[in-house]
């Protein structure tokens, strides 16, 4: 998104005007409105993991439907999301999906299962520059935000060869939170404030990362 001819077209008027501007000298430069694709982990007839009465699907859904909400009402982004309600899409689904908009920056959000505890996030393997800062960004906000509300592990900032992080053509985070098979974890997921605080976390480090 860089070079964009909204941005251009600012530094031309600025340059006829006679004035120096540096419109994006806090962050990379993005559209002028970033196009923020959020992508819920499962829904429909994949509930993703299971446990302690919790389904993957729905605590995604609902993180991410107040991160949007978060987002809109803080920051002047574009937000789509690869669904909204309980439905089924596919990975390919969503990362055409993406790609097709234009997004700006991918963020898939998913809860974990196998019996850890804590909070980690993924990169695909071998990316840096933004994709890297977007995934510090992200990590370090979400983690502090879940920390306002109850103690959580840092399982740390990991990477991994996962189709929505592979077959996106932006910068792309698949964030884990929690564990839905740990009794500890799944309490957390089980409060209304550590969801939003996950949500928040999660704006927060969209909007740094942007430099908005
Ligand atoms: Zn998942």
């Amino acid at each position: 998104m860089i070079g964009n001819s909204g941005a251009r077209r600012r530094t031309l008027l600025a340059a006829a005007a006679g004035i120096a501007v540096a419109p994006f000298a806090a962050g990379p430069a993005f559209a002028a409105v970033p196009k923020v694709y959020i992508d819920p982990g499962h829904g429909g007839t994949d509930a993703g993991a299971v446990g302690n009465g919790l389904q993957e699907k729905t605590l995604t859904l609902n993180i991410a439907l107040q991160t949007r909400d978060i987002l809109k009402a803080g920051w002047n982004v574009d937000v789509r999301m690869s669904r909204t309600t309980d439905i089924t899409r596919s990975l390919t689904y969503r990362t055409d999906d993406a790609n097709a908009w234009g997004a700006t920056i991918f963020v898939s959000i998913h809860i974990n299962a196998g019996g850890g505890t804590g909070f980690e996030s993924y990169r695909y393997p071998g990316t840096a520059g933004n994709t890297a800062r977007l995934q510090s960004t992200l990590h370090s906000n979400v983690l502090s935000q879940m920390r306002s509300v109850a103690a959580v592990t840092d399982r740390g900032q990991k990477t991994a060869n996962l189709h929505v992080l592979r077959e996106t053509a932006m910068p792309a985070v698949l964030t884990e939170n929690l564990f839905i098979d740990t009794v500890a974890n799944a309490n957390l997921l089980k409060r209304a404030d550590f969801i939003t605080a996950t949500a928040r976390g999660h704006a927060r480090g969209i909007a740094a990362f942007l430099g908005i």
